[in-house]
Order: C-alpha cells, then sequence, then structure tokens
C-alpha cells in the first residue's frame, strides 16, 4: 500500500468520496521524464485531459513541458496554469469556429489538424483574424496497438486523422494557402500501450513518409508522435514510475529524425494515473444470495472507466486492521449495473466505515466525473 495513502486511513471525518493525489509521486514522475530524455531534440507536452486539477497543472508547467489540449477550454486551464501560449498545441476531430478564433488570437504553437475540411476552416479563420497560423497534419498511420478498442485511434477506420491517402491534398492545401504554415506531423495511436512495438512501427512508418516526402522537396520542422504509454493497474506500488527511458529509447533508436528537427511527445496517462486514488467509504455492507457487495459512496459518476471500458484498478480497503480475508463485489450507489468498480475482488475482513481506495484513478478519473443522480463532484485532496 502508498504509505501517503495509508496516513489517510486515520482521518475519521475525511469527506468522501475525494480523490487523493500524492504529490510526492507526481514530482518524481516528472523527474523521472527529464532524466529520460535522451535528447535536446525531445519535447514533452502534458496531455490536459487526463487531468486538470490546477495543482498538477502548474507543477508540471513549472517543470517546462509544454500542453496538449483538446478544447478552447483546455487552452485557457493551459494558460492559466502558466504554460506558455507557444508551449500549448492544440488537438480535436470537432474543433468550433469559436475555439480557433482563440488559439489564433492567443498565438498557440500549433494546431493539430484532422482533416482537410478542418485546414480550410483554420486557413479561412487565419485570413479573417489576418494572422499566419502554425499547424501540423494529424495523420492516421493505420497501426494496431493492441489495446481497448475504444482507446485505439491509429487504425484507418477511426475518426481520428487524415488517412495517407488524402495526406498529399492536406499538404497541398497547407503549403498553397498563405495563413497556414507547416510545422510538422502529428500521430497518436492509441492509449494504455504496454509494449513497444507498436511504436517502433509507428517509427517505420514516419521514416518512410518522411523519405517520401523529402525527395519531393517538403521538410517537416517537427514531428509529434503522441501519447499512449501505458502504466500498471494490477501492481501500481511495484514500478509506480512508467520505464520512459524504454519508451524514449525505441524513437532513440528507431525514429530517423532530420537535421534539426524537433520531435514532440504528448503523455497524458503515464504522468499523472499512478499519483491519483479514489478514496471512498463503505456505506453498507451487503449479503446478497450469492454474493457479498461492499456498497461505497463513490461511483461511476466520480470514475467512469470501469464503466466504460471494463477497465481494472486496484482496491484496497485503507482501514482495516483484520487478518482475515473474504471476497466481495464492490460497488456504487447509481442506479445502473454497470456501477461496478469490481467482482470477486478479495480484501481484508471489511466492515461500513471502512475506507477504500481506488488505485491508478489520477488519468481519466475526475475530469470524466458527472452529476448524474444529482450528485455532487467528488472533492480533491493533495498530500
Ligand atoms: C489523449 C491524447 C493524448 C494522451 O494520451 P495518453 O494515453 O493519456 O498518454 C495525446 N495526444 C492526443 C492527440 C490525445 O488525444
Amino acid at each position: 500500500m502508498n504509505n501517503a495513502l495509508s496516513a489517510l486511513a486515520s482521518q475519521p471525518s475525511l469527506a468522501t468520496p475525494v480523490y487523493f493525489y500524492d504529490m510526492d509521486l507526481l514530482d518524481r514522475t516528472i523527474n523521472a521524464i527529464r532524466q529520460a530524455i535522451p535528447s535536446d531534440s525531445f519535447h514533452v507536452h502534458y496531455a490536459l485531459k487526463a487531468n486538470v486539477e490546477p495543482l498538477i497543472l502548474s507543477r508540471i508547467a513549472q517543470a517546462g513541458f509544454g500542453a496538449d489540449s483538446v478544447s478552447g477550454g483546455e487552452i485557457r486551464m493551459a494558460l492559466d496554469a502558466g504554460f506558455r501560449p507557444a508551449d500549448i498545441v492544440y488537438a480535436g476531430v470537432g474543433k468550433t469556429d469559436a475555439e480557433i478564433d482563440l488559439g489564433i488570437s492567443l498565438e498557440i504553437g500549433c494546431f493539430n489538424a484532422e482533416s482537410v475540411e478542418e485546414l480550410a476552416v483554420i486557413a479561412e479563420r487565419a485570413r479573417l483574424a489576418a494572422k499566419k497560423v502554425s499547424v501540423a497534419l494529424r495523420v492516421n498511420p493505420d497501426i494496431d496497438a493492441h489495446t481497448h478498442h475504444y482507446i485505439t485511434t491509429g487504425l484507418a477506420e477511426n475518426k481520428f486523422g487524415i488517412s495517407m491517402e488524402r495526406l498529399e491534398s492536406a499538404l497541398q492545401l497547407v503549403t498553397r494557402s498563405e495563413w497556414l504554415s507547416l510545422k510538422g506531423l502529428h500521430f497518436h495511436i492509441g492509449s494504455q500501450i504496454t509494449t513497444m512495438e507498436p511504436y517502433r512501427i509507428l517509427c517505420e512508418r514516419i521514416n518512410s513518409l518522411q523519405h517520401h516526402y523529402a525527395s519531393k522537396g517538403i521538410l517537416f520542422d517537427s514531428i509529434n508522435v503522441g501519447g499512449g504509454l501505458g502504466i500498471d493497474y494490477e501492481h501500481p506500488d511495484a514500478e509506480p514510475i512508467p520505464d520512459f527511458a524504454a519508451y524514449f529509447n525505441v524513437f532513440d533508436r528507431y525514429l530517423e529524425l532530420r537535421p534539426g528537427q524537433e520531435l514532440h511527445f504528448e503523455l497524458g496517462r503515464s504522468i499523472v494515473a499512478q499519483c491519483g486514488s479514489l478514496v471512498s467509504r463503505v456505506l453498507y455492507m451487503k449479503h446478497g444470495l450469492e454474493k457479498d457487495f461492499v456498497i461505497l459512496d463513490a461511483g461511476f459518476t466520480d470514475l467512469i472507466r470501469p464503466a466504460l471500458y471494463g477497465a481494472h484498478h486496484l482496491i484496497e480497503n485503507i482501514s482495516s486492521r483484520s487478518d482475515r480475508k473474504a471476497v466481495y463485489d464492490v460497488v456504487g450507489p447509481i442506479c445502473e449495473s454497470s456501477d461496478t468498480f469490481g467482482e470477486k475482488i478479495e480484501l481484508p475482513e471489511t466492515q461500513r466505515g471502512d475506507l477504500i481506495a481506488i488505485r491508478s484513478a489520477g488519468a481519466y478519473g475526475s475530469v470524466m466525473a458527472m452529476q448524474y443522480n444529482g450528485r455532487q463532484l467528488p472533492g480533491a485532496i493533495f498530500g
């Protein structure tokens, strides 16, 4: 068990459900990334959509990372947290005119465009604002990242990015427009990727694309390989800091960067997931006919990953002192059967009032919280 977390168990009046963030682990994770970066051409942007707690954002901004936003709201949050406009990139398949205008007026570093149609709109908004705008083209490299089908994004058949077939016309649109300046190519093949193989294949795809375009005289200032590095949801305390060295090494080894070319990464989950836990109190122990249920005061309104993707999170009882173990289904109070955090979970004998930690919840947890069933949003505390 995480020490900072077990210290919470001695706070009987703790208001729950609440997200607890281990800021020391966040700092160590950020430092590990900085130390693992093999060259000055590597730049890390934090994908805000994983977690937007202001304290977390400002720590990451102070570390010198850039920001990857997927909405006008996230662009504002990044600015408020201290990221410089030039270090903010803006991605997303459905950018509104108002969001594009916001990015243009703030002079953000780059728009990662996802379609030819969007490029035309960005060019038009840039003309109206009389400001030249940097764009990168998000290419769909058709790579199976072997992750959950809801979070694989690099296959030809999904909505993200520009297919290889349409890349040619997208590049022409950019090079011919007086309002767009071509910054580079952008890729993001999926999330919770736990082997390096998909990244090695991505490097090869990028190398051949670069060779192809170099022969036509088109060179890119930067290559952005997105994010997606996975974490260990089963054993969050074994290696709480992902192996960033192995990850960067794949790109260092297999990607042929051109002289002076920058390589950008957009990491979300791997930076913030392990530092966060959702802490909840046991409301009832319900003895069913075949199962014993632990009914928590947290539900999918606080952490939707298990209900949305069948995601697994380690569940711990941080207050029980019992040596006896029992097997439970751990569920929330929401009126939906999918409101289940885990089935057949072995825990120390559990009672009403115990505190339960749902681990590795720092990414895609609080940001997806909602108020269904008239519930309040979970709080946050930092240790
Ligand atoms: C979600 C997303 C990321 C971050 O993904 P993680 O799996 O959290 O690292 C990076 N880039 C883009 C374009 C994204 O949509």
